[in-house]
């Protein structure tokens, strides 16, 4: 099998899984924004993907994304979905069309300033939810303490001109199971609509998951290995 084979089984594999959620879900599988995450693989495979229909591609580190970035000539769009250093956001805002992992007021306040700075548009923003409410593991939390109070960053990120509040992102707990995880995002979103009704995106749902996100109102699901093949390194 040639890679753009592979990739294209794989993500054939993906969109019927998609597909089969949507219908036991009673959904529109056109709700749904597939998003292959492409990290560890190289600029050759986004290209590849662009190639099979491929919109959306996500990365969660700067120093592989910002040059993968550069190297793919492909009109995809580019998804921040892992932990950001307030030291990145220079970089990421001039490549990226949405982040999924604000977290913090002060990463908040650092990615606005770099995105009236450096950006024409304004950056699509999901504020990362921690689902267990434990802060050690990266998202907001509801009820906590000042940087990371949910409520204080959902506020942080609609109140900059430069960035637009576009919803919720969370990654299951590995000792929650997936529905009971996004059973609770999905509470969240609720909340989060009630004070911003334009916050509507849902991004939940991995390669192991996806059908338990999609239940519960995903319109977002973020997929690596089970498009791209099993990565060597655990991240
Ligand atoms: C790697 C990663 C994914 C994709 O994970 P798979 O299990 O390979 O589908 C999704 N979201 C985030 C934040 C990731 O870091």
């Amino acid at each position: 099998m040639t890679r753009a084979e592979e990739i294209s089984a794989g993500l054939a594999a993906v969109n019927a899984r998609i597909e089969r959620a949507c219908a036991a879900a009673g959904r529109d599988p056109d709700e749904i924004t597939l998003i292959v995450v492409t990290k560890t693989y190289p600029a050759s495979d986004v290209e590849l993907l662009a190639g099979l229909g491929v919109v959306d591609v996500g990365e969660n580190r700067d120093q592989e994304a910002a040059p993968k970035a550069a190297a793919v000539s492909a009109p995809v769009r580019w998804h921040f979905v892992g932990q950001l250093q307030r030291n990145k956001c220079r970089s990421v805002v001039t490549y990226a069309d949405a982040v999924h992992s604000v977290d913090g007021v002060r990463l908040a306040e650092t990615l606005a300033g770099a995105a009236q700075r450096h950006r024409e548009r304004a950056l699509d923003v999901l504020v990362q939810v921690s689902i267990d409410g434990d802060p050690a593991r990266g998202g907001a939390v509801r009820g906590g303490d000042a940087d990371r109070d949910l409520e204080r960053v959902a506020a942080a990120v609609a109140e900059a001109p430069a960035l637009r509040l576009a919803g919720v992102m969370a990654v299951a707990p590995m000792d929650w199971t997936p529905d009971a995880a996004f059973a609770s995002l999905a509470r969240t979103a609720v909340d989060l609509r009630a004070a911003y009704p334009e916050a509507t995106a849902i991004s939940a749902g991995m390669s192991g998951d996806l059908e338990a996100a999609i239940v519960h109102g995903a319109t977002h699901v973020r997929i690596g290995s089970a498009v791209l093949g099993t990565r060597d390194k655990l991240r």
